[in-house]
């Protein structure tokens, strides 16, 4: 992609989204904070960067960046590389720091710690930008706030000072705590269809294979097409079909916390399935199809991945 287009004008087949965007940049309204919420992979991040492309560039025709001056530019390689290159954009996500950096002694493993908020943020919010038009933080992964993360931050958004735009983005929105929710203004982004995917992706890239699992989800694709997952469901649907109970649980077990590679095993499943249909009249295949859809329903409603996958198989395979 050429550097001199603007990211905001990257983001592909999210009407709604951008549209609320863009009017809000047109009108001169901004929110404080906005929560992008949405499967990963669908243009979140980049309509984050590119808002914050808008807000930094020394030349914007209102609603645009210009994408080639020096802080378009800084943007740009910031959204490419999740780096630190503008002092108004700044990033936010578990480990995006060192420990020493935000005055930890271990790095952040599961949850984005106050540390980083106290010192990322509090630390910095209540002085202006010091080169752009607006401070602007991009909370990548916002469910993934610990609580303590999560109040510190409450009191930042209650009282946020005039040039600062929080900018969070989750896949998993639900998981917020709703006193932060309540304080955003939430902007749902769609699944890709699958023709955009084709179009934004190039020819011998490995995600292709599984964009018609991926829900529209490029994240889920990328999940998808990493080799220990292929080998997962490729084990998993080989010992289903065998009727080894053995081999299904010892592959069920690697999916331990991979709740992307489940729904779209699940998926699979449910496509070989019907496969088989066709090719056979296999007896049990509308119980396997209510399994599938069973265990699509539990998935949907927060069970572990790998439990979710496990009761699927004992339930399968033991009749
Ligand atoms: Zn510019």
């Amino acid at each position: 992609m050429a550097p001199s287009k603007s990211l905001l004008q990257r983001v592909q087949a999210q009407p709604v989204a951008t549209s609320v965007v863009k009017r809000a940049l047109e009108e001169d309204r901004l929110h404080h904070a906005y929560l992008f919420e949405g499967p990963g992979g669908v243009g979140k991040r980049l309509a984050a960067y590119g808002i914050a492309q808008v807000l930094v560039c020394e030349q914007p025709k209102t609603t645009e960046a210009c994408g080639e001056c020096r802080s378009c530019i800084r943007v740009h390689r910031a959204y490419e590389n999740n780096s630190a290159e503008h002092p108004d954009v700044i990033r936010l996500a578990i480990g995006a720091y060192e420990p020493a950096a935000i005055g930890r002694k271990t790095p952040e493993s599961t949850e984005i710690s106050i540390d980083q908020i106290r010192t990322m943020v509090l630390a910095r919010s209540a002085f202006g930008p010091v080169e752009g038009r607006a401070k602007i933080f991009i909370l990548d992964g916002a469910e993934k706030l610990s609580i303590g993360a999560a109040n510190a931050l409450l009191k930042i958004l209650e009282e946020p000072e005039a040039r600062t735009r929080f900018l969070l983005l989750s896949a998993r929105s639900k998981s917020l705590l709703p006193t932060i929710r309540s304080r955003t203004l939430a902007v749902r982004f769609r699944p890709l269809p699958i023709q955009v995917q084709n179009t934004l992706i190039t020819e011998d890239d490995a995600r292709r294979d599984y964009l018609d699992l991926s829900d529209g989800s490029f994240d889920t694709a990328s999940e998808l097409a990493q080799e220990a997952n292929r080998a997962m469901l490729d084990a998993l649907a080989n010992a289903l079909d065998a009727g080894d109970l053995e081999a299904s649980l010892q592959a069920a077990a690697t999916a331990k916390g991979k709740r992307e590679v489940v729904a779209s095993a699940l998926a699979l499943l449910a496509n070989r399935t019907r496969q088989s249909a066709r090719d056979a009249a296999g007896l049990r295949l509308a119980e396997r199809f209510e399994l599938i859809a069973r265990a699509e329903r539990d998935l949907r409603r927060n069970m572990a991945p790998q439990l979710c996958l496990e009761s699927f198989v004992l339930r399968a395979l033991q009749p």
